[in-house]
């Protein structure tokens, strides 16, 4: 029907009744973008600009805030884009997705005075979307091409990161990824409700424009090892993130559709990328009419619940083990998720998964709160004898990320990794056991947030450059291209 109609409307042709709607268009995006305007001006001058910007201090890229939030207040948003812009590469990005209840706005002197926090991400996002709109943001120009290069595995916000600083000192970069798109978790793990993809996008594009090169579909480890890639480059950064996801080991684990976060997250991203995705085509990995349990209390456990209603749920359960104060996740993400009609089940943890073939119900037990263990939160303990069955068709299990095993991986025994498998470095240096080898992010820190990813990359840009600077000073390697 809808096409038959789209024949007869041609959208292009210029119409007394297309001209009305475009103005009305016009007119609305006028009034809407004033209205954006001052409120962004009329939160920014809510900032006392206090002696110590304890916002600043925590932000992991310590953005200088107050100083854009001035700018934002007299309208002067370039000079505001330009501040925001000096300290980090993705500001409309953290804007949209940093926790700022636990960072810069949990700290803002005006929300501890009870008044309520200056909304210093939506500013952030703001500004740096009108720089994107007025065609303030540009690629990288060199002054100076260098001789040496730089192969940086993964291109997550770590690697994007990094590539962009080194390309600015005029290093030859090339980003090598496993994936088919850029953008690590930014692309296929985080949500398109909390970051649209077109936000990603832009950026790896410009980063292309800025003459870095990506090698996407290239697994270190089977397309070429580690070794073999040291060879090549002058330099090594590996910033390739944690996927190995935490297992539930109960009975019926085996049981069809019950499938890890990131095989759903994926599954949902790329369908809205426009992939043809034959899981989700096929009813498998796509909620919709279904009842979800979704096993987890952190971020990604909320990202999963939250994609699930989208996709017309029946209904969405979250089951954690241990009570909402002592959740990992951010407290904001679990008030939107029970907003949109998500129904948390506390203090429950799985004990077997029940059906034939498929997953029909799980048998869940009741936990009570011992003392506080290694993180800090109570200690669930099972009750006996508290089992209850929740009926189940999709099953999402979210317990968190390890590395995965890189030596092994990258068939290099000798890279040296903690207990917990992330990599060890020199916390000054940034550099591993191997020379010239660096490493920044998730895999240095194990699962932890964006602005900190942007952080590590910037941080390892800066001693990638001291490392070769120093090369080329002692003859070690020739500076101009
Ligand atoms: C579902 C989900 C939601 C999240 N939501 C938020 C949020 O709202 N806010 C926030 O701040 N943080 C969030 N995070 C955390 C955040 O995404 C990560 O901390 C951040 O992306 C880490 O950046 P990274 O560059 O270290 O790694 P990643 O983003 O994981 O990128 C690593 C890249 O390395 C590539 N790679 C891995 N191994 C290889 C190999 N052998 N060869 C080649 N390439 C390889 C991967 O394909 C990937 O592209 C979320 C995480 C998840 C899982
Ligand atoms: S990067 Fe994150 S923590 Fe820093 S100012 Fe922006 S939103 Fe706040």
């Amino acid at each position: 029907m809808t096409k038959k109609l789209l024949k007869f409307v041609d959208l292009k042709q210029e119409t007394p009744l297309k001209r009305e709607t475009d103005k009305r268009r016009k007119d609305f995006n006028e009034i809407y973008n004033q209205f954006i305007n001052d409120k962004a001006k009329e939160q920014s001058s809510r900032c006392s600009q206090c002696g110590v910007p304890f916002c600043q201090i925590h932000c992991p890229l310590s953005n200088n805030i107050p100083d854009w939030l001035k700018l934002t207040a007299e309208g002067r948003l370039k000079e505001a884009y330009e501040v925001s812009q000096s300290t980090n590469n993705m500001p409309e990005v953290c804007g949209r997705i940093c926790p700022q209840d636990r960072l810069c706005e949990g700290n803002c002197v005006i929300e501890q005075s009870g008044h309520g926090t200056v909304t210093i991400g939506s500013i952030e996002k703001y500004i740096t979307d009108t720089a994107w709109e007025k065609g303030w943001v540009k690629p990288v120009k060199v002054t100076k091409e260098l001789k040496q290069s730089v192969g940086i595995i993964g291109a997550g916000p770590a690697g994007m990161a990094c590539a962009e600083e080194l390309r600015k000192l005029g290093y030859q970069i090339t980003v090598y990824d496993r994936y088919d798109r850029p953008g690590g978790l930014l692309i296929y793990g985080i949500p398109n409700f909390k970051l649209e993809k077109f936000v990603v996008e832009r950026r790896t594009k410009l980063l292309k424009e800025s003459g870095i090169k990506f090698v996407q579909n290239f697994e270190v480890g089977k397309n070429k090892t580690l070794n073999e890639l040291r060879k090549e480059h002058d330099s090594i950064l590996i910033a390739t993130g944690v996927y190995k996801a935490r297992e539930i080991q109960v009975p019926g684990q085996e049981l069809k559709n019950i499938f890890s976060a990131m095989d759903f997250l994926t599954a949902s991203n790329k369908k809205g990328l426009g992939d043809k995705v034959e899981l989700f085509e096929n009813g498998t990995l796509n909620a919709e009419g279904k009842s979800v349990v979704v096993v987890g209390g952190g971020d990604t456990a909320m990202d999963c619940v939250r994609t699930a209603v989208r996709q017309k749920a029946k209904s969405v359960k979250c089951l954690y083990r241990r009570d909402r104060e002592n959740m990992p996740g951010s407290s904001r993400e679990v008030g939107n998720a029970e907003e949109e009609g998500v129904e948390f089940i506390w203090q429950t943890s799985p004990k077997q998964f029940l059906g034939r073939d498929k997953v029909k119900e799980i048998e869940v037990l009741k936990m009570s709160l011992g003392n506080p263990d290694s993180s800090g939160r109570k200690k669930p303990i099972a009750q006996a004898g508290s089992e209850f069955k929740i009926s189940a068709d999709l099953v999402i299990k979210s317990l968190g990320f390890d590395p995965e095993n890189l030596p092994q991986l990258f068939d290099a025994e000798e890279l040296a990794v903690s207990q917990w498998g992330t990599i060890k470095i020199n916390l000054k240096s940034m550099q591993t056991n191997l020379d010239g080898v660096f490493a920044a992010g998730d895999i240095v820190r194990g699962a932890s947030l964006v602005v900190w990813a942007i952080r590590d990359g910037r941080d390892a840009a800066e001693q990638i450059d001291i490392y070769l600077q120093k090369k080329i000073k002692n003859n070690k390697i020739k500076e101009v291209a």
